[in-house]
């Protein structure tokens, strides 16, 4: 029998799906992705589930994706940060990969979601950009475990240049980040994509099985038989 827990929660503004990955059996807690506005999605985890939340997994440091880890670490003593070396800057300097100058910075970001000065939103963008010290950088092959549950990293850059996915094997479940989307892939035409990276990393996930269900950064879910036009 699975012991495996696993539960989406889109983030606002713009749907980044965190993923809460728990061990029913060890009460152990994990969060992929915590964008903006999880904070109370993760204190029902925590209180009322009694889970503990010992570790915090990042498929890529977008901002999106990142948003409340300054918060849970915060919030959460011990809370460990992993993420690929690659994308670690951007988790210990908020906005240094450059994403957020496109936007005309954090108050251009504030403006475009119409975020007013002083509210609750406007102190939750101040705070994701203050940065974390990051635990452990992630790499190919590695497991990481949570509880009894085991996820295998596969490094998938092109979207950015420390993306990673997490496979669960006896879930068959890709929590894919924004590699891989429904009928579509993450975008390539910010600072640090690499259409060719992507078609590597493409290549590797092509090995999955068809029945493996994906978890993507936005949006619903697929599974690798569905997107296996765009992965060959
Ligand atoms: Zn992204
Ligand atoms: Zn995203």
């Amino acid at each position: 029998m699975s012991q495996a827990l696993i539960e989406k929660f889109p983030c606002p503004p713009v749907d980044t799906n965190c993923i809460a990955i728990g061990c029913s059996e060890k009460m152990e807690l994990a969060l992929v992705d915590p964008g903006f506005g999880c904070l109370e999605w993760v204190e029902y985890l925590v209180k009322d589930e009694g889970m503990r939340l010992g570790k915090i997994l990042l498929t890529h440091s977008h901002f999106d994706h990142t948003a409340s880890v300054p918060a849970l670490v915060g919030m959460y003593e011990g809370v460990e940060v992993f993420v690929h070396e690659k994308d670690a800057l951007n988790v210990v300097e908020p906005g240094s990969d450059g994403i957020l100058d496109l936007m005309g910075g954090v108050s251009g970001l504030k403006q475009m979601f119409g975020v007013q000065e002083g509210s609750e939103q406007d102190q939750a963008i101040d705070l994701a950009m203050t940065g974390v010290a990051v635990s452990h950088y992630l790499r190919e092959g590695e497991s990481v475990r949570v509880g009894n549950v085991v996820l295998e990293v596969i490094e998938t850059p092109g979207h950015s240049p420390g993306g990673v996915c997490f496979y669960l094997p006896t879930e068959k479940v890709l929590l894919a980040g924004d590699t891989l989307m429904r009928g579509t892939h993450g975008r390539l035409d910010l600072p640090g994509c690499n259409e060719g990276d992507m078609a590597v990393s493409f290549a590797k996930l092509a090995k999955l099985p068809d029945d493996t269900t994906v978890y993507c950064g936005h949006g619903s879910n697929t599974t690798i038989g569905h997107e296996r036009f765009q992965l060959q």
